[in-house]
């Protein structure tokens, strides 16, 4: 039966590509998504799904009902795009001036939508059901997973799963990882506030660069002192902006940066001692400031029982490998933290196609036929909880 599904998968690419060249050529920003949704709707309904529209705002979820009773796993795909220019010269290039799919998120939505049409055919052999939660903005935080959750689209699902495509690794090669995958992302902006004056008379005034200075010093001894080693945490301060001329101390900087963890516990840790160093700085030197401390997505803690499951259902795949968590960040993070699964990725690089510059880059562009490999292993998972588990579990019954 598998392997029946994944031929028609296979006859499904041309149909995939066009799917993702149309979404390639209209990107639409996080939270501004209007056709997008629009398009997954009404293809989806072209199949006979049931669905849900504007769940948590603009999400769509469709629902595969199976003919038998049996767990409800959801698989999830998003469908925003970045402020980025395309510069790519490829037909399919998009065709909104400031606004490109440079992440993939249109391949993981083609892909989700062929899975779907695939699976919603053979729904009378399955057990339980399948949720194609189909998400919005998820590269703008506070994301669009948090308020689809909230709205629902959990309700009934025991487990959940994700992919992202990567021109970090070849076509066909699968990455998995159970605990601590991608990192928690927090941002933060410090304005510190003296006083300006002469630059020949420091005596008269409160220099917020030389107090900023101290400030972007003491910080790199959080990660230095504070963190076990065998932890990790990044504080990276990214601009400094403060005065105009060379002959005048500046009054106030601004600085800002990012901070990215994995435990929720030093994630908080993190927080706690910026806020305590520039307090401690400022007030020493005399200085006012101002912290502004927003909480990104908090990290992709992957289960360990379904990523098991993820690599058995993943055996005849030849290239099945074991990556080591990184510090970019995924909403998809949200999911796991309500609901047991496994986020993975799934290459996409093919450097003969110019499928190998990095993600949110001018160039980028991921290998068509990857759909294809991400789709099998949604099959795959598929098949393992709505067939597979429940024909073993009937087996022993008749034992
Ligand atoms: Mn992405």
């Amino acid at each position: 039966m598998l392997n029946e599904w994944k031929k028609q998968l296979d006859e499904m690419y041309i149909q995939m590509v066009e799917w993702r060249r149309h979404m390639h050529q209209f990107p639409e920003l996080s939270f501004q998504e209007e056709e997008t949704p629009k398009m997954i709707a009404s293809i989806l309904e072209s199949f006979g799904i049931e669905l849900r529209k504007n769940v948590g705002g603009r999400g769509v979820v469709g629902t595969i009902k199976g003919g038998k009773p049996g767990k409800t796993i959801a698989f999830r795909a998003d469908f925003d795009a970045l402020p980025i220019q395309d510069e790519k010269k490829v037909s399919y290039k998009s065709k909104v001036d400031g606004v490109m799919h440079a992440c993939g998120h249109d391949g993981h939505t083609a892909t989700l939508l062929a899975v779907a049409k695939v699976l919603n055919d053979h729904r009378k052999s399955l057990a339980g059901n399948i949720v194609l939660i189909h998400q919005h903005a998820e590269e703008l935080a506070p994301g669009g997973a948090i308020a689809m959750i909230e709205d629902g689209c959990l309700e009934g699902v025991d487990y959940v799963f994700g992919t992202h495509l990567t021109t970090a690794a070849p076509t066909g090669m699968f990455l998995y990882r159970s605990g601590y995958t991608m990192g928690a992302a927090d941002a933060f902006e410090i304005k510190v506030q003296g006083k300006g004056g002469h630059g020949s008379s420091p005596h008269q005034t409160v220099d917020a660069i030389a107090i900023g200075a101290q400030i972007v010093n003491q910080l790199q001894y959080i990660v230095s002192r504070q963190i076990d080693p065998q932890k990790s945490a990044v504080l990276s301060v990214g601009s400094f902006h403060a005065g105009k001329a060379s002959n005048v101390i500046a009054d106030s900087a601004i600085l800002t940066g990012t901070v990215r963890t994995f435990d929720k516990e030093i994630r908080a840790h993190m927080e706690t001692e910026l806020k305590n160093i520039v307090k401690g700085v400022c007030n020493s030197f005399h200085a006012s400031y101002e912290i502004s401390y927003k909480n990104g997505y908090p990290s992709v803690n992957n289960h360990q029982v379904e990523t098991d499951i993820f690599k058995e259902v993943m055996k005849n795949e030849p290239q099945v490998v074991e990556m080591t968590p990184i510090m970019g960040s995924e909403d998809f993070a949200y999911y796991l933290e309500k609901r047991p699964g496994t986020f993975f990725f799934t290459g996409a690089q093919n450097a003969k196609l110019g499928a190998d510059t990095p993600h949110h880059h001018p160039m980028f562009d991921f290998d068509e036929e990857a759909m294809i490999f991400a789709g099998r292993a949604f099959l795959n998972i598929a098949y393992h909880y709505a067939v597979e588990l429940v024909d073993r579990k009937e087996i022993k019954v008749a034992l």
